[in-house]
């Protein structure tokens, strides 16, 4: 299957793209934890990704579109993917399904997940990661790793990411409605958009994902 994982910063896409391409067996496809792991391995993209990400604004097309394909060509997303956080504005999602017809595939589904604001700020402001590996996602209060500070997976340090601070959260949110946020329209054209809660436990939105998907 391939998949698109669309709400707001915080909303829990990172968290249930684990549990979801667990259980189709395809891979999870993050563009921002991608960024992250060339930040943290010090490459050119991920100096040019920081300026923009420290600022809560997107990094540009350019730059975000050819990352996107080049983990989408590899061998592991040959028959499926689940992509969280990509596309992100409506130019990302047209660049989407030309590489898609290009290449002969299409989309399944995209998985809107809808959460209040303020459940957003909390589930933001508590959100802890690992420095090994950004899909390792912790929260200090919802998902309290066993010792205090430490990856249950892989016994890295977590900290709390930069731009998960409020002033940046703020913009982040201000960019997911004005940009992001219209490629929902742009999919419900195309009839693939399946609207879910995501407030509750964690399983209780994977059970509520995986059920949108199996009627499609
Ligand atoms: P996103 O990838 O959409 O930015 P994350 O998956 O990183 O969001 O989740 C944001 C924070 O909220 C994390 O700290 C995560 O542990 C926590 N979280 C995710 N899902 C839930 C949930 N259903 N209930 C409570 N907290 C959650
Ligand atoms: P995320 O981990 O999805 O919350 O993304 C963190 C940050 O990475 C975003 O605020 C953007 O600055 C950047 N980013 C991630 N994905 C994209 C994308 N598809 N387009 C542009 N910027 C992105």
């Amino acid at each position: 299957m391939r998949i698109v994982l669309v709400g707001p910063p915080g909303a829990g896409k990172g968290t249930q793209a684990a549990f979801l391409a667990k259980n189709l067996a395809i891979p999870h496809i993050a563009t921002g934890d991608l960024f992250r792991a060339n930040m943290s391995q010090g490459t050119d993209l991920g100096r040019k990704a920081k300026e923009y990400m420290s600022a809560g604004q997107l990094v540009p097309d350019e730059i975000t579109i050819g990352m996107a394909k080049d983990r989408m060509a590899q061998p592991d997303a040959a028959n499926g993917f689940l992509l969280d956080g990509f596309p992100r504005n409506i130019a990302q999602a047209q660049a989407l399904d030309a590489y898609l017809d290009e290449t002969g595939r299409q989309l399944d589904a995209v998985l809107d997940l809808e959460v209040p604001e303020d459940e957003v700020v909390r589930r933001i402001a508590g959100r802890r990661i690992c420095r090994n590996d950004s899909s390792h996602v912790f929260h200090v209060e919802y998902k309290a790793p066993a010792t205090e500070g430490v990856c249950d997976v892989c016994g890295g340090e977590l900290y709390q990411r930069e731009d998960d601070r409020e002033e940046t959260v703020r913009k982040r949110l201000e960019v997911y409605h004005s940009e992001t946020e219209p490629i929902i329209d742009h999919y419900k054209a195309q009839g693939l958009v399946t609207t879910i809660s995501a407030l509750g436990a964690v399983e209780e939105v994977t059970e509520r994902a995986m059920n949108a998907l199996k009627r499609d």
